[in-house]
C-alpha cells in the first residue's frame, strides 16, 4: 500500500559428525561404505543423488511438503549440501547437524513478492513470519547496481532483489504526482527502465493511485520493455473502490488493456484493497477472462479485512468516507488504539502517520484466498519506528492459522502453493534463479520453513505491528538456520541477491519469442 517506500533440538551426531567436521568431504567415499544400501525408489522428489553421511545439514523425519510436485509425506528427511537441497528420502541418512522434524510440516520457504527493502528490524519479523526471500517489487529502486551493492555489503538474512520503480524515476525528473509527463520526459524514463531492466531489476512497479498524473501514454511503453526483457510489470492500481470518479473495474480495464497490447506480464498488487473492495466477485471474474483469453495476469493479498497507508498519500484525498464506505472512526493509528476524529486526522496527516482503515468487508478476503491464481503478499515490512501495518509481520502465518486452520477456506498445500511456487514461477522469467525457489526437491535452494500447523499464527495487531509471528521452529535460508525453537540468529546474514541476467536478457531481447 505504501507508495515509497517448540521445541526440539539440533542434534551434532557426536563421534560421527566430529570425524566429518575433521575430515570435511574426504570422508565422503568411506561414509558411503558405511551408509547402509539406500533405494533409489524411496526418493519421492527429483533424481538420485550420491549420498552418505556428510550432509551438511539433515532434517529429520518431517512432514514434507512441495508445492510444485503436491508431495506430502511424513516419515521424510532432507539432506541439505552446499545451500542446496541434496537429497529427499525415506531411507535413513545423517548430517553434521540434524534437526528432527518428527510433527512438523517441512516445506520451501515462503517469497513474498509486495515487499520493501529488507531493512535491518523488519527482516527479521519476516524470518519469523516464515519468509525466505523478500523482494521490493511494490517500490523498488532506479539505480540498481547501487540498491544491489548496498544490500550485497550489507547482506540481509533473507534472499532480495528490486524492481525499477517508475515512481522514483518520475520524481527524479521532477515530474508532479498530478501532472502528465512530456514526449521527452517519456522518452527519458523509458531510457533508465531499459537500462535498469539490463542492470538487473526483476521488474517494473507502478503506483498509479499515488501518481494519478501517470497517463497511458507513460505506461505502454514500460510494459512493452517489459515484455521485450520478459519481466513482469507489478501495479497498485489506479482506483480503489466502486464509487466514482474511477472504479476498481475501470482500474482493472486499464491493466488488461495494457497487457493485450503490449503482451506484457502483470501482477496486480493487494486486490483485497486496490482492485477488488466491494467488488471482488466481479474483479475475478474479469480478470479470470483475461487469462483465459491468454493474457499472463497475477494477483495477491494479504489476509486481514482493513488496509494501512499514509495519511497525507492520494488515497486519502477527499471523499475517502463515501469512496471506502468509513468514517474518522474505522481509521486507528498504527501502534496505537486511537482511533480517529476530524481534529485528530488533519494532525496526524501533516505527522507523515500510517493510519489502518477497517474498510475490507471479510467476504472479498476470503473470496481472493479461494482464487487459486490469487497469491500471499504482505505489502509491508516492519521499519524502525513500527509505523506499519500488522501484515509486515503476520502476513504468512495468519493464513496458515486463521484461512487455513480455522476458517478451512484453503487446504495447506494449496495455501503453501501461494506462497512457494507461484511467486516462483512468476519470477522465474526475470531471473533463473527462481527456478530453484519456491520448491521442496532435489536441486532446488535450501530456503526451508519448519513448522507445526497447528499452532502457526500471527501475534501482530495494529497497537503492536513489531510482534513477531509464533509457530516457525526453524527457518533455513541457503542451507543456513536463521532461526531454531530458541529465537533468531541474528549474527547470521545468507541471504543472496536476486536480480535479472543482463547477458540473458540481452539474448532475450534480440530473440524475442
Ligand atoms: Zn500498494
Amino acid at each position: 500500500m505504501r507508495h515509497f517506500p517448540h521445541a526440539r533440538g539440533v542434534t551434532l551426531l557426536p563421534a560421527l559428525g566430529a570425524a566429518i567436521l575433521i575430515l570435511g568431504r574426504l570422508a565422503a567415499a568411506h561414509a558411503a561404505h558405511r551408509a547402509a544400501p539406500l533405494a533409489i525408489a524411496a526418493q519421492p522428489a527429483g533424481r538420485p543423488e550420491p549420498r552418505g553421511d556428510t550432509y551438511d545439514l539433515v532434517i529429520r523425519n518431517g512432514r514434507v511438503m512441495d508445492p510444485e510436485s503436491r508431495l506430502d509425506q511424513t516419515g521424510t528427511n532432507v539432506g541439505v549440501l552446499d545451500g542446496r537441497i541434496a537429497v529427499v528420502t525415506r531411507e535413513p541418512i545423517h548430517g553434521r547437524h540434524e534437526i528432527d522434524a518428527a510433527g512438523l510440516v517441512v516445506a520451501p520457504g515462503f517469497i513474498d513478492m509486495v515487499s520493501y527493502d529488507p531493512n535491518p528490524v523488519g527482516v527479521w519479523n519476516k524470518i519469523a513470519d516464515g519468509v525466505t526471500t523478500n523482494l521490493t517489487l511494490h517500490g523498488g529502486t532506479t539505480d540498481p547496481p547501487v540498491w544491489y551493492g548496498y544490500y550485497g555489503r550489507h547482506p540481509p538474512p533473507v534472499n532480495f532483489g528490486a524492481s525499477f520503480f517508475y515512481s522514483v524515476a518520475r520524481n527524479e525528473l521532477n515530474i508532479p504526482l498530478t501532472a502528465a509527463a512530456t514526449d521527452k520526459q517519456i522518452l527519458t524514463l523509458t531510457e533508465r527502465a531499459d537500462r535498469a531492466l539490463r542492470e538487473g531489476a526483476l521488474a517494473v512497479s507502478f503506483s498509479l493511485e499515488y501518481v494519478p498524473g501517470i497517463r497511458r501514454e507513460e505506461i505502454v511503453p514500460l510494459m512493452r520493455l517489459a515484455h521485450r526483457y520478459h519481466v513482469p510489470v507489478f501495479f497498485h492500481a489506479r482506483y480503489s473502490t466502486m464509487e466514482g470518479p474511477g472504479t476498481n473495474l475501470e482500474a482493472l480495464r486499464e491493466i488488461i488493456d495494457g497487457c493485450r497490447e503490449t503482451g506484457a506480464a502483470a501482477e496486480i498488487e493487494h486486490i483485497t484493497s486496490t482492485g477488488g473492495t466491494f467488488s471482488m466477485p466481479q474483479s475475478v471474474a474479469m480478470l479470470e477472462a483475461a487469462r483465459t483469453s491468454g493474457l499472463d495476469i497475477t494477483a495477491d493479498a494479504y489476509p486481514y479485512t482493513y488496509w494501512a497507508t499514509y495519511l497525507d498519500s492520494e488515497r486519502f484525498a477527499p471523499g475517502w468516507q463515501r469512496r471506502f464506505r468509513i468514517t474518522f472512526h474505522d481509521l486507528q493509528i498504527a501502534g496505537s488504539t486511537e482511533r480517529l476524529t476530524a481534529e485528530s486526522f488533519a494532525r496526524y496527516r501533516h505527522e507523515h502517520r500510517i493510519a489502518a482503515a477497517f474498510a475490507i468487508p471479510q467476504a472479498d478476503v476470503t473470496r481472493a484466498m479461494e482464487t487459486p491464481w490469487i497469491m500471499i503478499a504482505s505489502d509491508g515490512i516492519l521499519g524502525p519506528t513500527h509505523n506499519n501495518h500488522p501484515r509486515a509481520s503476520g502476513t504468512f502465518t495468519r493464513t496458515l492459522s486463521v484461512y487455513v486452520r480455522e476458517l478451512k477456506v484453503l487446504s495447506l498445500m494449496d495455501a503453501l502453493a501461494k506462497m512457494t511456487i507461484q511467486p516462483a514461477r512468476r519470477m522465474e522469467q526475470s531471473s533463473v534463479e527462481f527456478r530453484r525457489k519456491g520448491r521442496l526437491s532435489v536441486g532446488a535452494d535450501a530456503d526451508i520453513v519448519i513448522f507445526d500447523p497447528a499452532r502457526v499464527a500471527d501475534r501482530a495487531t495494529v497497537e503492536h505491528p513489531e510482534v513477531p509471528a509464533v509457530g516457525m521452529a526453524w527457518v533455513i535460508v541457503n542451507g543456513t538456520v536463521v532461526k531454531t525453537p530458541a529465537g533468531l540468529e541474528r549474527t547470521e546474514h545468507p541471504g543472496r541477491p536476486l536480480r535479472g541476467d543482463p547477458a540473458e536478457r540481452a539474448r532475450l531481447a534480440q530473440n524475442p519469442s
